[in-house]
């Protein structure tokens, strides 16, 4: 089978002196399937989004789309085929109806509350002053889960192949978190994804798991098979576990 996503030898540096926040990165990714990036903070992940996403470009290697290097890919092409729901959340003082409708400024109405619907955020729209036509910043003061599924509602509907997920880390309250996962869950159906995942329970039924240290490819494999090899993988869990087993302990102690 044809990867639908492919990079060889991806390479990119920062700062002065340099440091490799991508450093050699090599992975496949089928159509259809759900790829997770894990790796410690600073390991390159980010890094990797914005590659992927093509918001930046790397210093050597190569990124192809259907075999098709991104870098002659036209930008309007490649912004329909790769979607994007990344950290820094891109909503503009425009109704939130335009915010999901971004760039197709025809849609009508009725796919609009579907996409909203699908993405779990129908409700609290309709809970805002004027509802799709209240203004973000204005009328419409959203919280980062809201926020993240106005664009997940707008990836719903822009219906992109190909998505690029960075999992935002900022903590939202646990019924948020549900509802943002139950849309992502939505959206990813169907598409081959790559997620950036910052926590790991979230990933532990990605198809294929890509743990990067320092730039690299350390270990991949499924969540099994990295918790048989007892590396870098397993140790992120354990003490991922052991920091939310100290939260919980924490909580019923109070
Ligand atoms: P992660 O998402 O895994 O935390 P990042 O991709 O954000 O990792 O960062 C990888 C490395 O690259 C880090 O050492 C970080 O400090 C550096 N880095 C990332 N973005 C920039 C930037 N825009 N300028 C300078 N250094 C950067």
């Amino acid at each position: 089978m044809n990867p639908i996503l492919s990079l060889r030898d991806v390479r990119r540096t920062y700062g002065e002196p340099p440091v490799a926040a991508c450093a050699g990165v090599s992975l496949e990714i089928e159509r259809g399937e759900l790829v997770a990036v894990v790796g410690p903070s600073g390991s390159g992940k980010s890094t990797l989004a914005a590659l992927l996403a093509r918001f930046r470009d790397a210093d050597s290697g190569s990124i192809s789309i259907g075999g098709v290097d991104v870098r002659e890919i036209d930008e309007s092409v490649l912004r329909a085929t790769v979607g994007t729901v990344l950290q820094d959340l891109q909503l503009l003082g425009i109704s939130v109806a335009d915010n999901i409708r971004l760039g197709r400024p025809q849609t009508p109405m009725e796919r609009v509350v579907e996409a909203a619907r699908a993405a779990a955020i129908h409700d609290e729209i309709m809970a805002l002053p004027r509802g799709y036509d209240s203004v973000i910043g204005q009328d419409a003061r959203l919280s980062g889960g809201q926020a993240q599924r106005v664009c997940i509602a707008r990836s719903i509907l822009a219906d992109a192949p190909i998505l690029i997920l960075d999992e935002a880390t900022s903590a939202t309250d646990p019924e948020s978190e549900t509802r943002i996962q139950e849309a992502l869950d939505r959206l990813a159906t169907g598409r081959s994804v790559v997620v950036i995942a910052h926590r790991l329970h979230t990933i532990a039924g990605a198809d294929q798991i890509v743990v990067l240290d320092r730039g690299r490819v350390v270990e991949r494999g499924t969540h099994a098979e990295l918790m048989a090899a007892d590396g870098l993988y397993r140790s992120l869990w354990d003490s991922a576990n052991a920091s939310s087993e100290e939260t919980r302990e924490g909580a019923e102690a109070r």
